[in-house]
């Protein structure tokens, strides 16, 4: 119902309202990473303490890994799912383990990608579960991240605490008009979404014959993260060839390995094209 909705200028804004309202000197969140980075600054900016839990090596998050979590008892768990930069959703009946069992605090799902994935969406279970809130955003399956629209779906105690803080008229009256046209619209995003699967499967089947490709991680978003022989080297190569990916061989259990946006058919041969060009120039 309406009383369950949250709009705010993009979801980050929704992240950071949920600290304000919800963290503080005293309080905690728990993430699983590695995982979206902006979590981490919006505990720092409102002095919440961090802390990070390791996903196992093929970034699952079983029993074990939510056991260490719900050990540190946090004030908030955030569970990106599909998740950034690795693509995986987490498994629904772990999911709802975590939802059944931890009631001391708040249980945030991050859906920014849930549009490109076969799962349903958790805001159906809302009405069971009220320390549950579920993110989700225009930015992603909508290309409309310009927009700045994210939303938050939760009990109508925590929407009315959200409402406290808020500065006034926070979303533009022009934003407001798009958002309406967008959502009525939805034929497009399933179109899209459907155009990119295909596009995403070509891609994949491309990387794979590809000799400096050394693992294509399973992805339920509209991105892969492919772990590569000379990482580094690859993406400062394809920036010059004016390709932007995102490089995250730095973060942890991620060495090696690049995350690639699905681009239009022409841009995803480009792509194709010009790391193979770097691999006859460079061994592998
Ligand atoms: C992109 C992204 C968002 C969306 O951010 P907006 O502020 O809505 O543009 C949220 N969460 C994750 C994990 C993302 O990757």
């Amino acid at each position: 119902t309406v009383e369950n909705i949250w709009a705010a200028n993009g979801s980050n804004e929704v992240m950071q309202q949920l600290l304000q309202l919800f963290g503080g000197p005293d309080k905690t969140l728990v993430a699983f990473d590695p995982t979206y980075s902006m979590y981490e600054d919006y505990c720092r900016n409102t002095f919440t303490k961090y802390l990070s839990v390791s996903r196992n090596e093929d970034f699952s998050i079983d029993q074990k890994v939510m056991d260490s979590a719900l050990a540190l008892n946090p004030d908030l768990i955030v569970i990106t799912s599909p998740n950034n930069p690795t693509g995986n959703l987490m498994n629904r009946e772990d999911i709802y383990k975590i939802l059944d069992t931890f009631k001391t605090g708040f249980i945030v799902i991050d859906e920014a990608y849930i549009d490109f994935s076969e799962e349903p969406s958790f805001i159906q279970e809302l009405y069971k579960f009220p320390q549950l809130i579920v993110l989700q955003t225009l930015s992603k399956a909508y290309g409309l991240a310009s927009l700045r629209l994210g939303m938050a779906f939760a009990n109508p105690t925590i929407i009315k605490l959200l409402n406290k803080i808020k500065p006034p008229y926070n979303i533009g009256g022009a934003t407001q008009r798009l958002v309406q046209k967008a959502l009525s619209d939805s034929h497009f995003v399933t179109k899209s979404v459907k155009q990119l699967k295909v596009n995403k499967q070509q891609l994949i089947a491309d990387l794979k014959h590809i000799n400096g490709v050394t693992t294509i991680f399973h992805s339920d978003a509209n991105f892969i993260l492919v772990k590569f022989i000379r990482a580094q080297e690859l993406f400062d190569y394809l920036i010059l060839k004016k390709i932007i990916a995102r490089n995250r061989s730095n973060v942890e259990l991620c060495n090696d390995s690049i995350r690639i946006t699905i681009g239009l058919e022409s841009e995803n041969k480009e792509l194709i094209q010009q790391i193979k060009i770097f691999y006859t120039k460079n061994d592998v």
